[in-house]
């Protein structure tokens, strides 16, 4: 039997790249959203990938949606907690529902994913957990005081719980990309692309596919001794 995973925000964007390079690779997927329904459907006609809705930011939603995989396909073996929100704005304006939505989403949710699949993966002593952050988490960024804090928050989320899980045989890794070409980035003015451009070494955006390759190699059993690792896939942008 093929192994399971789940990709959270797995139907566009880079989390669609993952799912799909997961099931790729061999994995039965089960792919997340909050709301767009069109685009999911959209995304299971395209690639045969099932998909299940709710939102990370809540605890019980969570706790349903997994069983209601977990039913359908099995016990959850890889956990990518990929959802993420902007909600930008300078410190001097960001209203509390700005903060708390980012937090909610992007930190509580990854929480809210990984607590209920942890005790099966102990006790099954397989499992991987793989957190997508942002070079914003590890560098700071103007207008995403919310954002940066709870990107940051994942990369320590992600260094504490290898630690807990090590011993288990479950592994707990964050990578964190740099600017991607999807809708969101694509969307910007073509001269501030080109400014963000002239930024990155290898001279191009990445691509979703840049960070599925990443998660798949995670995902691996032959990555079992990489555990509390930040991979950084950013054409050089950044370098810690
Ligand atoms: P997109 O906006 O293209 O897609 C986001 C996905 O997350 C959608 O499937 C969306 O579902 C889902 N989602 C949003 N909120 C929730 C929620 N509360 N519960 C469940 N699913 C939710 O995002 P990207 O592909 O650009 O980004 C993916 C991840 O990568 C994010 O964590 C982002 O912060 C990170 N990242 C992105 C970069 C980039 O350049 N694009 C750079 C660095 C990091 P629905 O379709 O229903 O709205």
């Amino acid at each position: 039997m093929s192994k399971v995973a789940i990709v959270t925000g797995g139907t566009r964007g880079i989390g669609a790249a993952i799912s799909k390079a997961l099931k790729d690779a061999g994995y039965t997927v089960a792919a997340n959203y909050a709301g767009n329904d069109d685009a999911a459907a959209k995304f299971t006609e395209e690639t045969g990938i099932k998909t299940f809705k709710w939102s990370v930011a809540d605890y019980d939603g969570c706790v349903e949606g997994i069983a209601k995989v977990e039913a359908e396909l099995g016990p959850v073996d890889i956990l990518v907690n990929n959802a993420g929100i902007t909600r930008d704005a300078p410190f001097h304006k960001m209203t509390r529902e700005q903060w708390q939505q980012v937090m909610d989403t992007n930190l509580s949710g990854v929480f809210n994913m990984t607590h209920p699949i942890w005790p099966g993966m102990r006790e099954r002593k397989f499992g991987r957990v793989i957190n997508i952050s942002s070079i914003n988490g590890q560098k700071g960024q103007f207008g995403q005081v919310n954002y940066s804090a709870a990107k940051a928050g994942d990369i320590g989320f992600t260094k504490a719980l290898a630690q807990e899980g090590a011993r288990a045989g479950v592994t707990v890794n964050v990578i964190c990309p740099g600017y991607i070409a999807t809708e969101m980035v694509m969307a910007v003015p073509e001269k501030v692309r080109e400014s963000i451009i002239s930024t990155i070494p290898v001279g191009r955006l990445g691509e979703p596919e840049d960070i599925a390759r990443c998660v798949v190699f995670l995902a691996s059993d032959e990555a079992g001794f990489i555990t509390g690792s930040t991979i950084t896939a950013n054409g050089g942008q950044y370098l810690t």
